[in-house]
Formats: structure tokens, C-alpha cells, sequence
């Protein structure tokens, strides 16, 4: 057979074929029940029995502790740039560490809702890099310190996230991990809340996973939406409203994928994030390698799931985009905001797809140099 184009994109992104397959296969009829998963009742026990396993995969997956509740709502990543803020803040002081687009666009949004602030940034040097958290300006009576721990644009994503505690700050840790979630651990004993939109590397558009410290629940201002306040939302089960019923389906899927994948001896998340560590080597050490092409970000905190880069000559941008397009290889233009291209490999972007780019680049620098 031939094989589906490698999809380099952003998100929402390209998705394990398995889960597609399976997806496909289900459609007219989930597990014999005569119904499609789009046309259940979200209260029905097949539902019921979809986003119970899909809970306890993502639990199992990312060793998620049993005082977090886990919840499945809507409003995508800047939606949760409101609801956190409303639900956590109290009006009062947020830090915010500015290291690229999407903590700059929170920011910006929770100043709407409470007292925002940089507690530091890479602005001025063209966001390429993480200022040293020992150098972070942290405010004594923060409500919570909010980082994205993967800037999706600019390619940055922390490879430990920080201790606030040692670093003199008492505040919850609230993560942006849009578009790392499950290809890494996670380390809860530094965070307060995660979210993310489900379309890097979870499933389809339209479903939003937030990881919640129970003792956070509590917090909300009389004005934060019943369906967004997160204690209605966990004490419903993410049935306060109807929930994104074929989204969590899909990421059920795409869990019950990560469960079985396996790289040695390593299984599941672990497992993906050997093969992330890889795959982004193999990329990095190529541009690092060739004067044709070039990365900007510093190599302590590049994205293992993003990687932007540039031609040295952008007026071959076209042309390499049209070739890459005849290759098989979709989706690489860069964002706007940083020019180049950018490839996004995701947990669903086999080694096989990063060594295709790769062999790709090399003969278009051999070409064109
Ligand atoms: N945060 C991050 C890190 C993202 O990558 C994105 C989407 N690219 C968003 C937030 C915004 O997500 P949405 O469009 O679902 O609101």
C-alpha cells in the first residue's frame, strides 16, 4: 500500500493511523451497541464506559496523582487563559513567565480577570531562549505562577519544569502544556493545574484536558461561567455540560495507542518520549550540521515537538515547500510571526517520517547551496 504523506503541522495535527483506523472501523457502530460514537447520549453507559477508561489510560499514562482530578471541557488553550484566571486567581497577583507567543497572549488575556505580570521574559532577545528561573521576579502573594511548557511557535519547552518552592514562591504551578502532553512525563509534585488542547497530540480539535490539585477547586470568582468553573466540573464528572463526546472518544484511542507502544524496555509515555528524543536529535544535529539551514533556539531548551528552523536563503522558501509538498512531507511552512518553516513531530510522527525531512533537506541543500 502506499503510504499517507508524513504531516508535519502545528495542529491540529497529524494522528496515529492506528487510531484512525480505528476510528473509521467504529463509526456506524461502537461495540455493537448499533450507535456511532457521535450520536450517544453522553449520559448513556456507553459513554459512560468510553471517558471512564479514557480517565483512568491518561491517569495510568502520565502517573497522575489521585489528589488531582482530571477533566475533560471546551474552550481549547485561550479559553483556559480566561478560565484559570477566573477560577484560580481571585483577582488578585499572577506572575507570568513571558517565553514566547503563547505565554505572551495569557498573559494579556488574565489581565482581564486579575493583577498580570511578567515575572520575567525573552522578548528582547527575540524569544530563543528560558531565562534562568533564579533570576525570575517572583511576587510574594501570587495567586499562581502561570509557564507554557512548550511554546508551540517558537520552539522552546522546558526540559525540567522549575521547583517554586526553592525558588522562595508558595504559588501553585499552572502549565500550558498544549502541545507536549504524553510526550513526556510529567512532574506533579511541581504543578498545580495543566491544560491543554486536545489537537497536537491527543486527538481532535474541541476537546481541552485540564489536570487539577484538588485543593485548587475552590477558588473561583462569583463571576467564572458554571460550565468553566472547574468544582462544577469535577463534581459532575465533566458532565456538568455536555463534553466533548467524540474528542474524548479519540483521545481514548490515542491513549489506549500510547499504552501499547514500546521501545526497548520502556513502554508507554516513556517509550514515546525515547522515541521523541531521538527523532528531534536526528533533526537538530542535521540543521546543527548543514550552513544551509539554521536554528535560532538555544540548545538547552529546544522543542522536542516543534522545531522551527530557516533557510539561509529565504528566497528558496517557496520552492522548498513545493519540493517537500512532491516528497510527501506536508505542512512545514513556519509561523507567521517567525518566518522559515517548522516541523512538528509529534508523538504520532514515526522516526521513518523525521529520517524522510531529513533526507529531503539534504538534497535540496545539496541542489541548491
Ligand atoms: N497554547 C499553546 C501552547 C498552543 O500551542 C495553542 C494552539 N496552537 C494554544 C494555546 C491555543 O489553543 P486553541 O487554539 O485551542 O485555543
Amino acid at each position: 500500500a502506499v503510504r499517507r504523506p508524513y504531516n508535519f503541522s502545528a495542529g491540529p495535527a497529524a494522528m496515529p493511523e492506528a487510531v484512525l483506523s480505528r476510528a473509521a472501523a467504529e463509526m456506524l457502530d461502537w461495540h455493537g451497541s448499533g450507535m456511532g460514537v457521535m450520536e450517544m447520549s453522553h449520559r448513556g453507559k456507553e459513554f459512560g464506559e468510553i471517558i471512564g477508561q479514557a480517565e483512568s489510560d491518561f491517569r495510568q499514562l502520565m502517573a497522575v496523582p489521585s489528589n488531582f482530578r482530571i477533566l475533560f471541557m471546551q474552550g481549547g488553550g485561550l479559553g483556559e487563559n480566561a478560565i484559570v484566571p477566573l477560577n484560580l486567581s481571585r483577582g488578585g497577583t499572577v506572575d507570568f513567565v513571558v517565553t514566547g507567543s503563547w505565554s505572551t497572549k495569557s498573559l494579556k488575556e488574565a489581565g482581564r480577570y486579575c493583577k498580570a505580570r511578567a515575572a520575567t521574559s525573552n522578548a528582547e532577545g527575540g524569544h530563543v531562549a528560558i531565562p534562568d528561573p533564579q533570576g525570575w521576579s517572583l511576587s510574594p502573594d501570587a495567586a499562581y505562577v502561570h509557564l507554557c511548557s512548550n511554546e508551540t511557535i517558537n520552539g522552546i519547552e522546558f526540559q525540567e519544569l522549575p521547583d517554586l518552592k526553592a525558588l522562595g514562591s508558595d504559588a501553585p504551578l499552572v502549565i500550558d502544556f498544549s502541545s507536549h502532553v504524553a510526550s513526556r512525563a510529567v512532574d506533579w509534585n511541581r504543578v498545580g493545574l495543566a491544560f491543554g488542547g486536545a489537537q497536537k497530540n491527543l486527538g481532535p480539535a474541541g476537546l481541552t484536558l485540564v489536570v487539577v490539585r484538588e485543593d485548587l477547586l475552590d477558588r473561583a470568582l462569583p463571576i467564572c461561567p458554571s460550565a468553566f468553573s472547574y468544582k462544577l466540573v469535577a463534581e459532575n464528572d465533566s458532565m456538568y455540560n455536555t463534553p466533548p463526546t467524540w474528542g474524548i472518544y479519540m483521545a481514548g484511542l490515542t491513549f489506549q495507542w500510547l499504552r501499547e507502544q514500546r521501545e526497548g524496555e520502556l513502554t508507554g509515555v516513556a517509550a514515546m518520549e525515547a522515541r521523541n528524543i531521538a527523532k528531534a536529535k536526528l533533526l537538530y544535529d542535521f540543521i546543527d550540521g548543514s550552513a544551509f539551514y539554521e536554528s535560532r533556539v538555544d540548545p538547552s531548551c529546544r522543542s522536542r515537538m516543534n522545531v522551527p528552523f530557516l533557510l539561509a536563503d529565504e528566497s528558496r522558501n517557496e520552492a522548498f515547500l513545493a519540493g517537500a509538498r512532491q516528497a510527501g512531507l506536508l505542512q512545514l511552512k513556519g509561523h507567521k510571526s517567525v518566518g522559515g518553516m517548522r516541523a512538528s513531530i509529534y508523538n504520532a510522527m514515526p522516526l521513518e517520517g523525521v529520517q524522510a525531512l531529513v533526507a529531503y533537506m539534504r538534497e535540496f541543500e545539496r541542489l541548491h547551496a
